[in-house]
């Protein structure tokens, strides 16, 4: 307990106080050759996510649909339609996330995408420090060599200070957009400190604050008289964080502005699972990327379906929605939201498509329930550690800094494990879910 507080592996809780954030105290397995696979993804898809970016005449025609059921889709799309293009450049913090599912005998298990975030992909700071955290608990036994490094706060801060120094003004600061309250602090103080580092000063707010004190000047925006060159999304990625027609005004100056988001709107819209729905359809992926890269990316691609679409199953064909009402074990009911929590499964998603008309369900999507391999994990969580049976979700934080359509700079840039017991549905640390934890090659299974 002692090593997670003194490495900062804290949140805040709410009537709580300040507390460890849940870990794991063993890593999760994965072979090099695995991990390796993994690792591969993020530059294809960051760079699938500028091409779509860059197309919002596509984005806007086929997010009509969800948009026309979903309020908070619409008002994105309406903000990006409208932005007036100030900057060419672009900058993007992403986290794909994956499970490794097993494959057939005696072959390599599939890796599996759950999601691509674009908007608010956390974590990279607490991420690091559960690294240390392991390191310093193993330190001196096989199981050190075995851990894979991971320090994803310094990659990240040393691109974002690249495309700061692209911006040109020095002077200049970073604006990170927060939720007001949020318990998640620490990792956003991480980055903000490595930043610091790099040179370039961070100013935190919530909308509602830079509704008050953000103006447009020329074109840029600016706080108390100081120019936001980056603006960093840790919020305004759920309805619930537009409490008032002021913080859309506040989103909108953003967009409308030369600060370079990470994300614009329409980097946000490229993530949502309606896109990944239809990137799953038969040749859309392959209108945004080369056919190598769509291979691979599409390989890792599980059912992913419409609402209405036909699926062939024991029941023969049924649109996809009833299938999920005869088989909701199988199936995971998404809506175009992020952050944890927001997902229907077996009864939920049964009682949810009940009597339920076209229309409600369009700002749905389904993907196939992702069967993950397991292992067992001691878990840390409130101070007491418990021995689980458990899965692991894996993201990697991509980077991608562009101008244009010129990438400058696309790399990964470490990982993120979650590790939960195998029965809960969902897998989020904010939410309650996840445990912190880390990769170990194989043979390093304690
Ligand atoms: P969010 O944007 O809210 O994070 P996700 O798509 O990442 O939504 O889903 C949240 C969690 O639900 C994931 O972290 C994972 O644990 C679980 N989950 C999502 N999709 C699947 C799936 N297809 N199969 C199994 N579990 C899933
Ligand atoms: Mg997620």
């Amino acid at each position: 307990m002692d090593f997670a507080i003194v490495n900062g592996l804290l949140k805040r809780a709410p009537g709580k106080g300040l507390v460890h954030a849940p870990f794991a105290l063993t890593p999760a397995p994965i072979t090099p050759r695995d991990n390796h696979r993994i690792e591969e993804l993020t530059a294809p898809f960051n760079r699938l996510v500028l091409a779509l970016s860059r197309d919002i005449g596509f984005l806007g025609e086929v997010l009509a649909g969800v948009a026309e059921s979903d309020g908070f889709t619409r008002d994105l799309l309406a903000m990006a339609a409208a932005r007036e293009a100030l900057q060419p450049l672009r900058l993007f913090l992403t986290r794909g996330d994956y499970f490794l599912q097993a494959g057939g005998a005696g072959e390599p298990p599939l890796i599996r995408q759950v999601e691509l975030n674009t908007i608010s992909a956390g974590y990279a700071g607490l991420a690091g420090r559960v690294n240390l955290l392991h390191r310093q608990l193993f330190a001196g036994t096989p199981q050190a060599e075995e851990l894979i490094h991971n320090d994803p706060i310094g990659p990240i801060s040393r691109g974002v200070s690249r495309a700061f120094g692209h911006y040109g003004h020095p002077e200049g600061c970073l604006l990170m957009i927060v939720q007001p309250g949020d318990g998640n602090i620490f990792d956003q103080r991480m980055l903000e400190i490595a930043l610091r580092e790099e040179g370039i000063e961070v100013e935190r707010m919530t909308l509602e604050e830079l509704a008050e004190r953000g103006r447009l000047r020329e074109g840029h925006l600016t706080v108390g008289g100081r120019i936001a060159a980056i603006v960093y999304f840790r919020a305004a990625y759920t309805p619930d964080d537009f409490t008032s027609p002021d913080t859309f005004r506040a989103r909108g100056m953003i967009e409308n502005s030369s600060a370079v988001s990470i994300p614009d709107i329409a980097t946000q819209l490229a993530g949502t699972k309606k896109i990944q729905q239809l990137l799953a359809e038969a040749g859309t992926l392959e209108k945004f990327c080369l056919p190598p890269d769509a291979a691979l990316l599409r390989s890792t691609f599980a059912g992913i379906y419409s609402m209405e679409e036909p699926i062939q199953g024991p029941e023969g064909s049924l649109p996809a929605w009833r299938a999920a009402m005869a088989r909701p074990g199988e199936f995971v009911m998404k809506p175009q939201r992020e952050g944890g929590g927001n997902n229907l499964f077996d009864d939920e998603l049964r009682a949810a498509l009940a009597g339920s008309s076209a229309e409600e369900r369009r700002p749905f999507i389904l993907m196939e329930r992702i069967a993950p391999v397991t292992h067992t994990a001691l878990l840390v969580k409130e101070g007491v550690a418990e021995e689980t049976l458990c899965v692991s979700e894996i993201g990697r934080f991509g980077l991608l800094l562009a101008h244009g359509g010129e990438e400058l700079l696309n790399v990964d840039a470490g990982y993120l494990v979650r590790t939960k017991p195998r029965e809960l549905r969902e897998g989020g640390i904010t939410a309650g879910y996840g445990f912190l934890n880390n990769l170990c090659t194989a043979s390093a299974q304690p």
